[in-house]
């Protein structure tokens, strides 16, 4: 058994939990982060590292502008691996009139609550900023300084950022019960008891359990496997990350030349066997709206295509704040769009903590929304 009640605990080795991590320890936290596989295997190592303020739900915005602030200076936060993020600029065309109509009414509700960072671009402007488009647009919405990243790069980093400065990092230890006993709470893992004063929930899709093993009520979290895929090398055609208003599309081309493409679609997770499903009638739509935007995708064979397991919360919004226990922290649910978030979200996490106000409010993350539903 090992005591230690100036202890912080973390459980689960994503992004949110490798760089709330890496913020506690910078600030001289005693840190021990957790993780039941190893650092980045699940959705935080294999997404499609989408680096994007666009068409995020309005109070979700701070939180991700706060959050690009550390992306643009991960130079400075975490060195090495800094260079696996690639800002560009990221665009979603309309393709129809209904789509022209979300994208024209999206930007008027945006300014109308004061943010500036999306802009409409008439289809001219589109095709002198992507030239190979195959299509004719309606317009489109596009971020600046948006971009892609090597997802499990970018974990690793903060994982290696957070050791550099004191933490220990865990892995292969499973946290099978939480429980608070009188002044700190008992962790029981694989490798024997921890005591922490403070535990901190990123356990990703998983950790609903974990709220509950903790007392909290339950949190109407579900578990999908959001799908990709990869195909072979074709000419440089895409500088940008794109998607399309009305679709859940995404679309990148690597510095390798390979397209990945993706968006929302999911197929199923079993969280007991620790995989995701791949379901390829559902992907095959996504590829062929990417050989719609870009005749060149419809000659590159596809390699690969896998998916990773992510928590759902039932208004897209991630959980963030203090639990009903002392000393419980929450981050999680983030409804595949929060690897863009990490960052942000880690620092909010740290402060939360330390008890100290975070940057931004987390009020629309509160855990207990739900309790009235459930
Ligand atoms: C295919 C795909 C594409 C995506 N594309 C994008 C994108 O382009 N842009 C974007 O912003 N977001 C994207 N996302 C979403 C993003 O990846 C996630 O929102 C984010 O990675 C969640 O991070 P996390 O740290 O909360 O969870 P995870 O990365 O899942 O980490 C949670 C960790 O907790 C560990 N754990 C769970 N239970 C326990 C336990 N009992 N004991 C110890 N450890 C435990 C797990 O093993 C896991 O490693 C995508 C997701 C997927 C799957």
């Amino acid at each position: 058994m090992r005591l230690n009640r100036d202890r912080v605990i973390i459980i689960g080795g994503g992004i949110q939990g490798c760089a709330a991590a890496y913020f506690l320890a910078r600030r001289g936290q005693d840190v021990t982060l957790i993780e039941k596989d190893h650092i980045a295997r699940h959705a935080s190592g294999v997404n499609a590292g989408g680096v994007r303020r666009l068409g995020r739900d309005l109070v979700e915005i701070p939180l991700s502008l706060a959050s690009m602030d550390i992306w643009q200076s991960l130079e400075s936060d975490i060195g090495v691996h800094a260079d696996a993020f690639h800002p560009c600029f990221y665009v979603k065309v309309a393709l129809d009139e209904a789509g022209q109509k979300l994208g024209l009414d999206r930007i008027d509700s945006l300014r109308k609550a004061g943010f500036q960072h999306e802009c409409w671009l008439d289809d001219a402007d589109i095709r002198k900023r992507l030239p190979h488009l195959s299509c004719r647009t309606r317009g489109g919405i596009l971020v600046e300084g948006d971009g892609w990243a090597v997802p499990w790069r970018i974990v690793q980093g903060f994982a290696a950022a957070a050791a550099r400065h004191g933490a220990s990092l865990i892995e292969g230890c499973r946290v099978l019960n939480l429980e608070f006993d009188k002044e700190c709470w008992q962790v029981t893992t694989s490798q024997g008891l921890f005591e922490a004063g403070q535990v901190v929930n990123c356990a990703g899709a998983w950790a609903a359990d974990l709220a509950r093993q903790a007392g909290e009520p339950v949190m109407p979290l579900s578990a999908h496997a959001p799908m990709l895929a990869v195909t072979e090398r074709r000419r440089p055609i895409l500088p940008a990350v794109m998607g399309v208003l009305g679709h859940t599309l995404s679309l990148k081309q690597l510095d390798t030349g390979q397209f990945v493409i993706g968006g929302g679609v999911r197929a199923r997770a079993d969280m007991q066997a620790n995989r995701g499903e791949v379901a390829i009638p559902e992907l095959a739509a996504s590829m062929r709206l990417a050989t719609t935007l870009f005749a060149d995708i419809a000659s590159a064979p596809i390699i690969r295509c896998w998916s990773g397991i992510e928590g759902y919360m039932p208004d897209n919004l991630p959980v963030i704040g203090r639990g009903s226990k002392p000393g419980l922290v929450h981050g999680f649910g983030f409804s595949a769009h929060g690897f863009q978030l990490g960052p942000g979200v880690g620092e909010a996490l740290a402060d939360l903590v330390m008890g100290q106000q975070p940057r931004i409010s987390l009020e629309p993350f509160r855990p207990d929304r739900f309790e009235a539903d459930t």
